[in-house]
Protein backbone atom coordinates (compact mmCIF):
# COMPACT_ATOMS: atom_id res chain seq x y z
CA UNK A 1 0.00 0.00 0.00
CA UNK A 2 1.33 3.57 -0.45
CA UNK A 3 2.52 5.63 2.07
CA UNK A 4 0.05 8.22 4.08
CA UNK A 5 -0.11 11.82 3.44
CA UNK A 6 -0.96 15.14 5.29
CA UNK A 7 -2.45 17.25 2.11
CA UNK A 8 -4.21 20.69 2.21
CA UNK A 9 -5.91 21.16 -0.97
CA UNK A 10 -6.84 25.24 -2.16
CA UNK A 11 -8.94 26.26 -5.01
CA UNK A 12 -11.85 28.45 -5.98
CA UNK A 13 -15.17 26.69 -5.52
CA UNK A 14 -16.09 24.64 -8.58
CA UNK A 15 -12.01 24.74 -9.77
CA UNK A 16 -12.76 20.50 -8.68
CA UNK A 17 -11.31 20.10 -5.07
CA UNK A 18 -14.36 17.91 -4.04
CA UNK A 19 -13.70 15.83 -6.85
CA UNK A 20 -9.95 15.49 -6.80
CA UNK A 21 -9.97 14.91 -3.12
CA UNK A 22 -12.11 11.77 -3.25
CA UNK A 23 -9.46 10.57 -5.74
CA UNK A 24 -6.64 11.40 -3.73
CA UNK A 25 -8.32 9.85 -0.49
CA UNK A 26 -8.86 6.86 -1.92
CA UNK A 27 -5.45 6.62 -3.63
CA UNK A 28 -3.38 8.08 -0.41
CA UNK A 29 -5.84 5.69 1.64
CA UNK A 30 -6.28 8.59 4.21
CA UNK A 31 -9.18 10.19 5.08
CA UNK A 32 -10.94 13.42 2.97
CA UNK A 33 -11.90 16.17 5.38
CA UNK A 34 -13.97 18.55 3.75
CA UNK A 35 -15.36 20.97 6.04
CA UNK A 36 -18.25 22.29 3.85
CA UNK A 37 -19.65 19.07 4.26
CA UNK A 38 -19.39 18.82 7.80
CA UNK A 39 -21.12 21.86 7.88
CA UNK A 40 -23.79 20.50 6.22
CA UNK A 41 -23.94 17.75 8.12
CA UNK A 42 -24.51 19.49 10.91
CA UNK A 43 -26.97 21.60 9.62
CA UNK A 44 -29.38 18.68 8.40
CA UNK A 45 -28.90 17.47 12.14
CA UNK A 46 -29.58 20.44 13.52
CA UNK A 47 -26.71 21.10 15.88
CA UNK A 48 -26.22 24.07 17.49
CA UNK A 49 -23.44 24.33 14.89
CA UNK A 50 -25.77 23.53 12.10
CA UNK A 51 -27.85 26.78 13.45
CA UNK A 52 -25.52 28.85 13.44
CA UNK A 53 -23.49 28.22 10.10
CA UNK A 54 -26.63 27.92 7.76
CA UNK A 55 -27.42 31.29 7.51
CA UNK A 56 -23.95 32.54 6.43
CA UNK A 57 -23.49 29.35 4.29
CA UNK A 58 -26.65 30.26 2.30
CA UNK A 59 -25.15 33.98 2.12
CA UNK A 60 -21.99 32.76 1.01
CA UNK A 61 -19.53 34.20 4.08
CA UNK A 62 -17.34 32.64 5.86
CA UNK A 63 -18.10 30.77 9.00
CA UNK A 64 -15.80 32.81 12.19
CA UNK A 65 -12.40 31.27 12.00
CA UNK A 66 -12.82 30.11 15.73
CA UNK A 67 -15.40 27.71 14.86
CA UNK A 68 -13.47 26.26 12.00
CA UNK A 69 -10.31 25.97 13.98
CA UNK A 70 -12.26 24.27 16.92
CA UNK A 71 -13.90 21.92 14.19
CA UNK A 72 -10.36 21.00 12.38
CA UNK A 73 -8.50 20.62 15.95
CA UNK A 74 -10.67 18.16 16.90
CA UNK A 75 -11.08 16.12 14.01
CA UNK A 76 -7.50 15.91 13.20
CA UNK A 77 -7.11 14.42 16.66
CA UNK A 78 -8.86 10.84 15.82
CA UNK A 79 -6.40 8.42 15.41
CA UNK A 80 -6.96 8.12 11.47
CA UNK A 81 -5.67 11.03 10.62
CA UNK A 82 -2.64 10.59 13.48
CA UNK A 83 -1.66 7.13 11.97
CA UNK A 84 -1.50 8.25 7.69
CA UNK A 85 -2.47 11.80 7.47
CA UNK A 86 -5.55 13.07 5.60
CA UNK A 87 -6.40 15.54 2.48
CA UNK A 88 -8.43 18.94 3.83
CA UNK A 89 -10.74 19.98 1.39
CA UNK A 90 -11.73 23.67 2.35
CA UNK A 91 -9.79 24.34 4.67
CA UNK A 92 -7.75 26.67 5.46
CA UNK A 93 -9.50 29.48 3.76
CA UNK A 94 -7.83 32.27 5.62
CA UNK A 95 -4.16 33.59 6.99
CA UNK A 96 -5.90 32.92 10.85
CA UNK A 97 -7.00 29.42 9.91
CA UNK A 98 -3.51 28.51 8.28
CA UNK A 99 -1.92 29.75 11.17
CA UNK A 100 -3.94 27.94 13.41
CA UNK A 101 -3.08 24.78 11.44
CA UNK A 102 0.59 25.58 11.40
CA UNK A 103 0.13 24.90 14.98
CA UNK A 104 -1.92 22.37 15.53
CA UNK A 105 0.44 20.29 13.01
CA UNK A 106 3.46 21.40 14.54
CA UNK A 107 4.25 17.67 15.79
CA UNK A 108 3.31 16.32 12.03
CA UNK A 109 3.66 19.05 9.52
CA UNK A 110 2.07 19.20 6.01
CA UNK A 111 3.93 17.43 3.59
CA UNK A 112 2.15 19.52 0.78
CA UNK A 113 -0.24 22.16 -0.41
CA UNK A 114 -1.86 21.92 -3.96
CA UNK A 115 -3.52 24.95 -5.83
CA UNK A 116 -6.03 23.51 -8.23
CA UNK A 117 -5.64 26.31 -10.67
CA UNK A 118 -9.08 27.19 -12.52
CA UNK A 119 -9.71 30.33 -14.09
CA UNK A 120 -12.80 32.47 -13.08
CA UNK A 121 -14.37 32.30 -15.78
CA UNK A 122 -14.30 28.58 -15.77
CA UNK A 123 -15.59 28.24 -12.40
CA UNK A 124 -18.60 30.22 -12.81
CA UNK A 125 -19.87 27.86 -15.65
CA UNK A 126 -19.45 24.93 -13.81
CA UNK A 127 -20.88 25.99 -10.35
CA UNK A 128 -23.92 27.33 -12.41
CA UNK A 129 -24.48 23.42 -13.91
CA UNK A 130 -23.60 21.82 -10.15
CA UNK A 131 -25.75 19.69 -8.64
CA UNK A 132 -25.32 18.02 -5.45
CA UNK A 133 -26.58 15.59 -3.36
CA UNK A 134 -28.10 16.48 0.11
CA UNK A 135 -26.82 13.19 2.10
CA UNK A 136 -23.60 12.35 1.10
CA UNK A 137 -22.21 15.77 -1.05
CA UNK A 138 -21.43 13.78 -4.33
CA UNK A 139 -21.45 16.24 -7.00
CA UNK A 140 -22.88 15.94 -10.47
CA UNK A 141 -23.57 18.79 -13.02
CA UNK A 142 -26.48 19.24 -15.40
CA UNK A 143 -24.74 17.61 -18.29
CA UNK A 144 -23.77 14.42 -15.90
CA UNK A 145 -26.85 13.86 -13.86
CA UNK A 146 -27.39 10.69 -11.66
CA UNK A 147 -28.15 7.63 -13.42
CA UNK A 148 -31.58 7.27 -12.08
CA UNK A 149 -34.01 10.77 -12.03
CA UNK A 150 -32.05 12.61 -9.54
CA UNK A 151 -30.97 10.65 -7.13
CA UNK A 152 -27.62 10.14 -5.79
CA UNK A 153 -25.86 7.19 -7.72
CA UNK A 154 -23.83 6.72 -4.71
CA UNK A 155 -26.18 6.95 -1.83
CA UNK A 156 -29.42 7.09 -3.23
CA UNK A 157 -30.32 10.89 -1.94
CA UNK A 158 -32.26 13.61 -3.48
CA UNK A 159 -29.98 15.57 -5.94
CA UNK A 160 -30.04 19.05 -5.83
CA UNK A 161 -28.51 22.74 -6.25
CA UNK A 162 -26.92 23.87 -3.29
CA UNK A 163 -28.58 26.99 -1.89
CA UNK A 164 -24.53 28.65 -1.83
CA UNK A 165 -25.06 27.81 -5.98
CA UNK A 166 -27.10 30.06 -6.58
CA UNK A 167 -26.15 33.26 -8.72
CA UNK A 168 -25.61 35.93 -5.72
CA UNK A 169 -24.24 33.56 -3.41
CA UNK A 170 -21.54 32.76 -6.65
CA UNK A 171 -20.89 36.18 -6.64
CA UNK A 172 -20.18 36.72 -3.15
CA UNK A 173 -18.60 32.90 -2.49
CA UNK A 174 -15.89 34.02 -5.11
CA UNK A 175 -15.31 37.52 -3.55
CA UNK A 176 -14.91 36.01 -0.40
CA UNK A 177 -12.10 33.46 -2.25
CA UNK A 178 -10.42 36.41 -3.77
CA UNK A 179 -10.20 38.49 -0.72
CA UNK A 180 -9.42 35.79 2.07
CA UNK A 181 -8.18 32.66 1.11
CA UNK A 182 -6.47 33.60 -2.61
CA UNK A 183 -3.10 35.02 -0.15
CA UNK A 184 -2.81 31.67 1.43
CA UNK A 185 -1.53 30.73 -2.07
CA UNK A 186 1.27 33.11 -1.18
CA UNK A 187 1.29 32.47 2.09
CA UNK A 188 2.23 28.90 1.28
CA UNK A 189 4.61 29.33 -1.29
CA UNK A 190 6.88 31.46 1.51
CA UNK A 191 6.92 28.27 3.31
CA UNK A 192 7.67 26.10 0.00
CA UNK A 193 4.51 23.96 0.57
CA UNK A 194 2.86 25.15 -2.55
CA UNK A 195 1.93 22.95 -5.57
CA UNK A 196 0.20 25.10 -8.41
CA UNK A 197 -1.66 22.07 -10.81
CA UNK A 198 -3.98 22.93 -13.51
CA UNK A 199 -7.01 21.50 -12.67
CA UNK A 200 -8.62 22.25 -16.01
CA UNK A 201 -9.19 19.15 -18.63
CA UNK A 202 -10.38 15.56 -18.35
CA UNK A 203 -10.46 14.80 -14.09
CA UNK A 204 -8.27 11.68 -14.65
CA UNK A 205 -5.82 13.79 -15.92
CA UNK A 206 -5.83 16.32 -13.14
CA UNK A 207 -5.76 13.74 -10.74
CA UNK A 208 -2.68 11.88 -12.68
CA UNK A 209 -1.02 15.84 -12.29
CA UNK A 210 -1.64 16.30 -8.72
CA UNK A 211 -0.27 12.40 -7.59
CA UNK A 212 2.73 13.52 -9.81
CA UNK A 213 2.98 16.85 -7.85
CA UNK A 214 2.70 15.36 -4.62
CA UNK A 215 5.06 12.25 -5.05
CA UNK A 216 7.43 14.46 -6.75
CA UNK A 217 7.43 16.84 -3.20
CA UNK A 218 7.67 13.73 -0.65
CA UNK A 219 10.58 11.86 -2.70
CA UNK A 220 12.02 14.94 -2.59
P1 LIG B 1 -17.61 24.42 0.57
O1 LIG B 1 -18.46 23.21 0.41
O2 LIG B 1 -16.18 24.10 0.88
O3 LIG B 1 -17.74 25.40 -0.57
O4 LIG B 1 -18.16 25.19 1.88
C1 LIG B 1 -19.48 25.65 1.94
C2 LIG B 1 -19.59 26.81 2.93
O5 LIG B 1 -19.20 26.36 4.23
C3 LIG B 1 -18.67 27.99 2.65
O6 LIG B 1 -19.21 28.87 1.68
C4 LIG B 1 -18.57 28.62 4.03
O7 LIG B 1 -19.75 29.33 4.36
C5 LIG B 1 -18.52 27.40 4.93
N1 LIG B 1 -17.11 26.95 5.15
C6 LIG B 1 -16.55 25.77 4.79
N2 LIG B 1 -15.27 25.70 5.16
C7 LIG B 1 -15.00 26.88 5.77
C8 LIG B 1 -13.83 27.44 6.35
N3 LIG B 1 -12.66 26.78 6.38
N4 LIG B 1 -13.93 28.69 6.88
C9 LIG B 1 -15.08 29.38 6.86
N5 LIG B 1 -16.21 28.92 6.33
C10 LIG B 1 -16.19 27.68 5.77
Amino acid sequence: MTSGARLVVLGRQGAGKGTQCVRLSRHYVIPHIATGDMLRAAVRAGTELGRRAKQIMDDGDLVPDEVMVGIVDERLERGDTTHRGYILDGFPRTVAQAEALAAITEARPLDVVIDLDVPTEVVLARLASRRACVDCGTNYSTSSPPRYGWRCDNCGGEVVQRDDDKPEAIKHRLAAYEAKTAPLIEWYKDRDLLEVVDGQGDPDEVTQRVVVAIDARRLA
